[in-house]
């Protein structure tokens, strides 16, 4: 990036001893050697650099694009203009936006840096989640739009890449109680065919009584291993509801408790069958090896077209981004192609950014620390629930834990997350399934419950003071609205 004989040359002009000259070339170099390697490898780096390393590299970058180059005549339309530093601030210099009207991954001819810095991310992306798993992904492109949007973006993507399935109208979702993909399934123009879930007790049970096969030897296998308190969508129930307008399944890895990550090795090998599409929403998966592994499997045993996780529940960035990944690539040019117009270079920005700071040592050791935390969550929640006789539900989610809240009445389970709210505790969620279905992702869920987290980032101080003060919040209710 520095021509190390040019600047030799220059700094010999000065009477300064040839030895100290050289001395301060080195510290130089390691200043700006890991910038050589990120560009030549595109990859993130090994070791996460310091702020003043990625300003300067960035300050680099942006200075390719010309709305920095001082001389320019600019008379188009659009020229980066903007009213105040400040925004240059807030965008690193980055103000043409990436992207190009017909294609969101397409060079600009004004911001050859951001365009640069585009394409890195999408680098970045893939090695990423091929580290973390995902070991035969093909193609992956950051998107500036957040997961619901992006799974809007990537299922369009699909239609387009396959005129073909014009006809088919239909996408069979597995219940999952959240709005956002829901609202994506509305906007991609497909009737949504929500599949409902049972309990997994409950299924373990029916399955007692039917004859052993070896797929309801697969499925209970499959619940012994998520937790028999979780809810799940057996792939049978799914196959039922494919017919001739089937366009494909969004199925799902990671969500809350209760809620199992779907069987999607028995999805993929479903979808591949029967010669439909299969798109992953794994918002928050990339920070669970274990459901990195599964779509892993799902991609090698059956058909897998896209697979969506947020940028900032697994990359710390600020809210607004999303992966879309394939191991197909011509998926990812496809979706990149009927990306309506330009877009924000933020949220791409800030994925870049977070990763050139952790460095892959630096987020592999933050997922190491989320497991221990998780762990720690659990043995707290535990303790706790000893004390209050309750329990920590059987559900094996990679970053919440479950716990029954059966001695609260409607009352004070309504009032709880108010009390640990106002104990300055946020995230967790209060859900009395006797009283609405709507997140329980299910009929009828028997226990009232609250939902904790130890995800990527979250401090084990944070989890350790959360649970003592889930326990002053809980005794406060039961004293304020005692029977
Ligand atoms: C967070 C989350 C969403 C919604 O994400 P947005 O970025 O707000 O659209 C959807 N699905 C899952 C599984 C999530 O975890």
């Amino acid at each position: 990036m520095l021509d190390r004989n040019k600047i030799l040359e220059m700094l010999d002009k000065f009477s300064i001893p040839s030895n100290m000259i050289q001395r301060g070339m080195v510290g130089l170099q390691s200043f700006v050697k890991p910038m050589e390697i990120v560009l030549t490898q595109k990859k993130p780096p090994e070791i996460g650099w310091s702020d003043t390393q990625i300003r300067f590299f960035l300050e680099f970058l942006a200075n390719l694009d010309s709305n920095h180059d001082p001389e320019a005549m600019q008379i188009g339309e659009r020229e980066a203009r903007i009213s105040t530093p400040l925004l240059h601030e807030y965008t690193a210099g980055f103000i043409h936006g990436v992207g190009r009207s017909g294609n969101l991954k397409a060079p600009q001819p004004k911001a050859v840096g951001g365009s640069i810095l585009n394409s890195l991310s999408d680098s970045f992306a893939l090695y990423t989640l091929k580290k973390t798993g995902m070991k035969t992904l093909k193609g992956a492109m950051v998107v500036p739009m957040g997961t619901g949007m992006s799974i809007m973006l990537a299922i369009r993507g699909i239609m387009h890449q396959f005129p073909d399935m014009k006809s088919k109208t239909q996408l069979i979702f597995p219940r999952m109680d959240h709005k956002s993909p829901i609202k994506a399934i509305e906007l991609t123009g497909l009737e949504n065919i929500i599949v409902e879930s049972s309990y997994g007790k409950q299924l373990l049970e029916n399955y007692q009584s039917l004859k052993r096969n070896k797929l309801i030897y697969t499925h209970a296998n499959f619940i012994e291993e998520h937790g028999t308190d979780a809810v799940y969508v057996p792939v049978q129930q799914i196959k039922q509801q494919i017919n001739e307008k089937t366009f494909g399944i969004l199925s799902t890895t990671s969500f809350f408790p209760p809620r199992a990550p779907d069987d999607i090795v028995g999805i993929a090998q479903l979808a591949k069958e029967q010669n439909i599409a299969h798109i992953i929403n794994n918002g928050y998966g990339v920070q669970s090896k274990t459901l990195m592994n599964m779509i892993q499997e799902a991609i090698k045993e059956g058909r897998v077209d896209a697979i969506i996780q947020s940028t900032d529940k697994n990359f710390l960035t600020p809210v607004g981004g999303a992966i879309i990944a394939s191991p197909n690539k011509e998926l990812v040019n496809h979706t990149s192609e009927i990306y309506a117009g330009r877009a924000s270079s933020s949220p791409i920005l800030h994925f870049v950014v977070s990763l050139l700071s952790m460095g892959m040592k630096g987020f592999q050791e933050k997922l190491e620390f989320q497991k221990e935390h998780r762990a720690l969550l659990e043995i707290e929640l535990n303790k706790l629930a000893k004390i209050l006789d309750e329990r920590v539900l059987d559900v094996h989610n990679p970053v919440a834990c479950m716990f029954s809240l059966s001695n609260l009445n409607e009352t004070q389970i309504a009032a709880l997350g108010g009390f640990l709210y106002n104990l300055r505790v946020t995230g967790p969620r209060v859900v009395n399934s006797t009283k609405t279905d709507f997140g329980t992702s299910t009929k009828g869920y028997p226990y009232p419950y609250i939902v904790v987290n130890a995800a990527i980032g979250a401090q084990k101080e944070d989890i350790l003071e959360a649970v003592e003060k889930l326990e002053k919040a809980y005794r406060q209710v039961q004293e304020k609205f005692s029977k």
